[in-house]
């Protein structure tokens, strides 16, 4: 017998790793706005490169032995009736409901529509028009900047490409000089130019952005990696606004639950544990939150279990892809200091699949 109706918001690498972990417990309902997982990690290559565009998208039908997986976009949670609502008028009942509804970026790392022809289509609008750019500017020189610019110098060796960076050093919020020298080596003995300290906003004239001092940069083509936007609008909008800190991020208290909400978690990018927003955190997250769930639904039960607090995860890995054959990895060392890797470790690590193998197994699939 199955403990309690489990709803999960949200069916990204947060999601997608807790409703799997509560699938022989619970009665599970993964919710998703779209018909398949987005592996993002391999969505920058996937804009660049015609023959990596359907690659991201994984299906969700082998994830879950016993629950199920419903399309469709939360508009709000009913905390009295304890009820989730779709657009479509359908109601999912839950005696626990985890908000994992992730972050919101810009193209070409966003899924567009609802299904994957959708999706497929807008990354075939990306690799055409930078297949026809005779400029591309990227703007942020974080992880993503950096890794788009490589996979656009390697897929258009005759364009001009532009990496622009408000920072002074690349990567620079990773706190390892190191890696942003690396990195800007790379990138400028490829023919990129790279720009530090320019922070970027549009021209006056269309194709044309400017520079804090006024220089104008005139390119065909723009991405912009700087930043990203939690997905709670719709919490706002639905009169929980009082979730959510000033940055639109859900917050939470150790145990991962919404303050003051027993049977309310949020996991992900989309709550306000202080970290780096990416994938292994997110995974962290989740299985705390899948073993307070449990905790939760037996907690008159003879096997009672004590909830357990989250620690954030301040020093990770990160590996910088430049393309399938090269790339960087940072690695915390003991004493704070971090240890820069290159082409061999990244390229295993990573760089060549993108992790796609690994994501498939995780959705019940093989190989890549
Ligand atoms: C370009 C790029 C590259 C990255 N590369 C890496 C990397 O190499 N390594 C790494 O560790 N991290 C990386 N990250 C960060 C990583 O993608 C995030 O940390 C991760 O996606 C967080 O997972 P999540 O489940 O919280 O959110 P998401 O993966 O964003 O999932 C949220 C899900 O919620 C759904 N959703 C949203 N609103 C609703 C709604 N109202 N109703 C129904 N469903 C909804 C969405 O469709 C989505 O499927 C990268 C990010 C970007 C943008």
């Amino acid at each position: 017998m199955r403990d309690g109706d489990v709803v999960v918001i949200g069916g990204g690498y947060a999601g997608v790793r807790l409703a799997k972990r509560l699938d022989a417990t619970a009665r599970v309902t993964l919710v998703d706005r779209k018909e398949v997982f987005f592996h993002r990690i391999a969505s920058l290559r996937a804009g660049v490169h015609p023959e990596w565009s359907v690659t991201p998208f994984i299906p969700y039908d082998r994830l879950l032995r016993n629950g199920r997986v419903v399309t469709g976009k939360v508009v709000r949670i009913d905390t009295a009736e304890r009820q989730v609502a779709l657009a479509t008028g359908e109601r999912l009942p839950y005696d626990v409901v985890v908000i994992a509804t992730g972050a919101d970026y810009p193209e070409p790392a966003r899924f567009t529509g609802t299904t994957t022809e959708e999706a497929v289509k807008s990354f075939a609008g990306h690799q055409q028009r930078i297949g026809g750019a005779d400029h591309v500017l990227v703007v942020g020189g974080g992880p993503s900047g950096v890794e788009l610019s490589a996979e656009i110098r390697l897929a258009r060796p005759q364009a001009r490409v532009t990496l622009a960076h408000a920072g002074p050093s690349l990567l620079h919020a990773t706190g390892s000089e190191r890696a942003g020298r690396r990195a800007r080596a790379w990138l400028e003995s490829h023919g990129v130019e790279v720009r530090l300290d320019s922070f970027m906003s549009p021209g006056n004239d269309f194709g044309t952005y400017r520079d804090a001092q006024g220089n104008i940069i005139e390119a065909d083509l723009s991405f912009w990696a700087t930043g990203t936007t939690p997905n709670t609008l719709w919490l706002r909008l639905a009169g929980h606004g009082d979730w959510l800190n000033p940055s639109g991020h859900v917050k939470v208290d150790r145990t991962l639950r919404v303050d003051g909400r027993p049977d309310v978690f949020a996991v992900g990018d989309v709550n306000d544990a202080t970290e780096l927003k990416i994938t292994p955190a997110a995974l962290a997250q989740a299985d705390l939150a899948a073993w307070n769930i449990r905790a939760h639904l037996n907690s008159s039960g003879r096997h009672r279990k004590e909830p357990r607090l989250y620690r954030p995860m301040h020093r990770t890995p990160l590996i910088v892809p430049f393309g399938p054959a090269d790339g960087l990895t940072m690695l915390p060392v003991p004493g704070g200091d971090t240890a820069v890797l290159g082409s061999r470790t990244s390229v295993l690590a990573k760089a060549k699949t993108l992790m796609t193998p690994y994501m498939r197994r995780q959705l019940g699939y093989a190989g890549a």
